[in-house]
């Protein structure tokens, strides 16, 4: 499961590119589009949606709510919400605030762990986050949101 962070009706177009069944058959063999793909239908080829301006932001359940946290956010179901016009100095103020400490980003850092409680108990892998990427991430949803802003418009996560 993943969140994603876009501007609502930010600019995009529809472009076609080569379908990922593609990408994998030149991986092995040709460079043949699968007749039986249910993306393209054996044409090789996808209309995809291409963002102008801000790109949208997809992580995984449990970085965005560390990363929206980071950013004040409270709740126990963090994995849709918007942040309004109205909202947005105060949330780009606290964005520069963190980006400015390392110590203000550090409640979001996890240090990578597998655990495993018993040899037949299943194990578990995270994958960590590191403050590389909570920098990055910080500095993609304050393009999104300087774009939203001079949209007039909010930015959503779903
Ligand atoms: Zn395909």
């Amino acid at each position: 499961m993943s969140v994603t962070l876009y501007v609502k009706d930010a600019p995009s177009h529809k472009e076609k590119v080569v379908c990922h069944c593609v990408e994998e058959a030149r991986a092995f063999d040709g460079s043949k589009a699968d007749p039986e793909c249910w993306a393209c239908e054996g044409t090789g080829e996808v209309q995809e949606d291409v963002y102008e301006g801000a790109q949208p932001l997809n992580m995984s359940n449990g970085n965005a709510v560390a990363i929206l946290r980071l950013l004040g956010f409270e709740g126990d179901d963090l994995y849709c919400g918007q942040i309004e016009l109205a909202e947005i100095p105060k949330v780009r103020r606290k964005i520069m605030a963190l980006r400015a400490s390392s110590g203000a980003r550090s409640s979001a850092i996890r240090m990578p762990s597998d655990t495993q409680a018993s040899p037949n108990a299943c194990r578990v892998f995270e994958s960590g986050l590191d403050d590389s990427y909570v920098l990055a991430r910080l500095e993609g949803i304050e393009a999104l949101l300087m774009q939203a802003q001079s949209l007039g418009t909010s930015v959503y996560w779903n």
